[in-house]
This record gives structure tokens, sequence and C-alpha cells, in this order.
């Protein structure tokens, strides 16, 4: 590790070239599912947080080179942030639409709006009129979730009255799925006709549902674009089962100092680790304040990658700035100052420390943040 890894707390790699494998994955998924009504379907990219804070301005480019087109973000901030990254052709979706007074940014940097309210209708057809050109917009239905969307009696209303979507040109027609990560789940099916209904009123355009749980759901709910953003950065779209996808990151922590603890000496904030052997202890510079979870006080592990046969449990409260861990296990192995133990890692993937956290792999994902030395490989 160099000396720029070592001036951080740890180094967090996030590996490029399994993000563009994972998009090729689902966007050949989209294309097997092909139809007579949807004859070339497309895999989208879910980048918004910061590319769940993987760094959207190195993954949307890897993403445009891999064959992404259609980019998703949820904030005009997101969007306006993403623009000089990628191509003018390139489409840029903001989910939450224009918020009040700010459609025409929307056109300054190029950002498609996902209309999901009459209020976003009335203030993106505004502009059009003033603008005296038809302009493009997604519109989102609910189809369930009661997150964003039209509900089925706007769906109605825009239905009934052309003159409420004049000068706006439907691009998509989408929705969202509540429960696409428990595919036994009847919500889906019921989302997915729901969908199918609402959009059937609404002008044709190509319609997209599923995110990365929904693409696994089979080829009924893919429609015309897939949504996947977790998938891409390696969280197993199919909970409980094997992942499908590569593993993108790797978080390493290093030693700070070790310490040997005699039977009976607490260790950490609150005492809540005692030592019932004489335990060595390694003080790694990763915390909470790295968005390594509070919660996986006591619960987690660590690796050293020479030895990845041995768990090494984490023990006492997660500090801000470090942790713990029992190395005792190691036995007499030398651990000088800078040595690099795996949080995440090929032996404890996301979903175990997320799991351990008490969360899910999303969640510790965009938690990481930018603290650590971030590396693209
Ligand atoms: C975040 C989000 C996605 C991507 O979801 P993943 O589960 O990360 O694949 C897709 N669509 C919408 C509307 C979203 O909010």
């Amino acid at each position: 590790m160099g000396v720029n890894a070592q001036a951080a707390g740890g180094i967090l790699t996030i590996d490029l070239g399994a993000v563009a494998e994972n998009y090729r994955t689902l966007a050949g998924m989209m294309a097997e599912s092909a139809t007579v009504e949807h004859p070339a379907p497309l895999c989208a990219a879910a980048v918004k947080a910061d590319a769940y804070g993987l760094g959207v301005e190195h993954v949307g480019p890897v993403l445009e080179k891999a064959g992404c087109r259609h980019f998703f973000v949820a904030h005009l901030s997101e969007g306006v942030a993403l623009r000089p990254y990628l191509s003018p052709e390139m489409n840029i979706f903001v989910l939450h639409g224009p918020p009040p007074g700010t459609a025409a940014e929307f056109l300054a940097h190029d950002l498609i709006p996902v209309l999901n309210s009459m209020e976003q209708v009335a203030q993106w057809q505004a502009l059009a009129r003033r603008q005296e050109r038809t302009l493009p917009a997604v519109l989102q239905v609910d189809s369930g979730m009661a997150r964003f969307g039209f509900t089925a009696q706007e769906v109605d209303r825009l239905a009934r009255d052309a003159t409420l979507l004049e000068g706006i040109r439907t691009v998509l027609v989408m929705s969202h799925l509540a429960c696409a990560d428990t595919p036994e789940n009847p919500a889906n099916r019921h989302q997915l006709e729901t969908f199918r209904a609402l959009a059937a009123k609404l002008p044709a355009a190509p319609r997209s549902l599923a995110a990365s749980s929904g693409l696994f759901l089979g080829p009924d709910w893919r429609f015309d674009l897939g949504r996947p953003g977790a998938a891409l950065y390696g969280v197993n779209p199919t909970p409980g089962g094997p992942n499908p996808m590569q593993d993108v990151i790797r978080l390493q922590a290093n030693v700070i100092q070790t310490r040997d603890v005699p039977v009976g000496q607490a260790v950490g904030y609150g005492g809540m680790f005692v030592a019932k052997r004489p335990t060595r202890v390694a003080l790694l510079g990763v915390g909470y304040g790295d968005g390594f979870l509070r919660s996986a006080s006591g619960r987690g592990t660590a690796i050293l990658p020479l030895r990845p046969e041995v768990k090494l449990p984490l023990i006492g409260r997660v500090s801000m700035d470090s942790l713990a861990v029992d190395v005792t296990d190691l036995g007499e192995m030398p651990l000088a100052a800078g040595e690099a133990f795996d949080l995440i890692g090929p032996h404890n993937p996301l979903e175990m420390a997320a799991e351990a956290a008490g969360t899910i792999g999303y969640e510790l994902l965009v938690d990481l943040g930018g603290r650590y030395l971030r590396e693209w490989r």
C-alpha cells in the first residue's frame, strides 16, 4: 500500500471492470426477453447517490462505454453533476422530477424529468408553452407502492383530458416495485398487472418497471427498459440465493496499533467487550465516521488477506474513526502498523458485512462514502 492509502484510515477499491461486466450481464438478460410487444429491450443504470457511493464521475463513463444509454439519478443536482461526464446524446432522467421553479434548469443541463404529480406535469407543460416547443418527459405511475407517481384517478384524468399533456412528449412510462426482492410475494404480480392497465391509458411509449431485483422476477417484468442500480455495484439482487453479480468493492482498513489485553480487561467505549482469554487486539483506522456502521459492533468480521481462513471478530463498539479486532487466532504472526485487513472483500462480501450491521448491502454501500482513499481499477 502506498503513502496515500496510509494517509487515510483505509482504502475502498472499486472494480470498474466488474461494474461493466455486471452491466453486460443485465443488458444480456434484457435483450433475451425481447417480444413482439417489446422488440428491443435495453438496460439503463441507476447512478443516484454518487453511483451508490462509488463515484459517478468514474462509474458513469464506464457504463456508457459498456453500452448504457439511459441513466437515472434522484435529484436535479445529481443530474447536473453527472452531465459533464457523459456524451451529449446520453439520456439522463431525474426521478424526483422538477422541484418548483426549476424546470428551466432541466433544459440548461439537458436533463429529462420523471413527472410524478399533476403539479410537475403543469410545471413542465408551462415551460413547453413558454419555449413554444414539445419537451420530453417520463411519466411515472404508482402501481401499488404509494411512493412516487400518478394514482389511478390521476391517470384517468390524464387519459380523459388530452390537453393536460399537450406540449409534453412521453418518452417512457414507468413504475417501481415495492417487493421485488421477495419473488413469492403476490404484490409483484399485482403491481405488474396494475402497471399494464395504467400504462395502457397513457400515450404510447416504451415502458419500464423493474430495478435490480425486478429483472430477476422474470421476462414479464422487464418491458422495454430495465433500471438496475444495486446489482451493477455487486449487491445480490436475489437475496438468500447465490449472488449472480460480480463483487465490485473491497474495503480495507489499516492497523494503527496492536495491543495485548489481559483477562478481565474491557475494550472500547462502554466496556462492551471483556477479554475472557489473553487477547491480542488490532485497532483499525475505520469507524462509523467512514460509514462502517456502529451497529456492526461486536458482530462483523475482519480478514487478513494472507490468512483468509481465519475469521477475526470485531470486538467492542465501533468508534467514529476506529474499530477493534480480536487477532489472537493469528497466533504469533507479526502484525505491523499499516497492515491492511479486509472489512469487505472476497472472504467477507458486502452482503455479510451488511447483515452483521443489521442492514442491507444497499445501505452499507451508500454509507461508505468518500472518507477513504477511493481507488478505481
Ligand atoms: C433506486 C431506483 C432504481 C434502482 O434500484 P436498485 O434496486 O438499486 O436496482 C430504479 N428505479 C427507481 C425508481 C429507483 O428509485
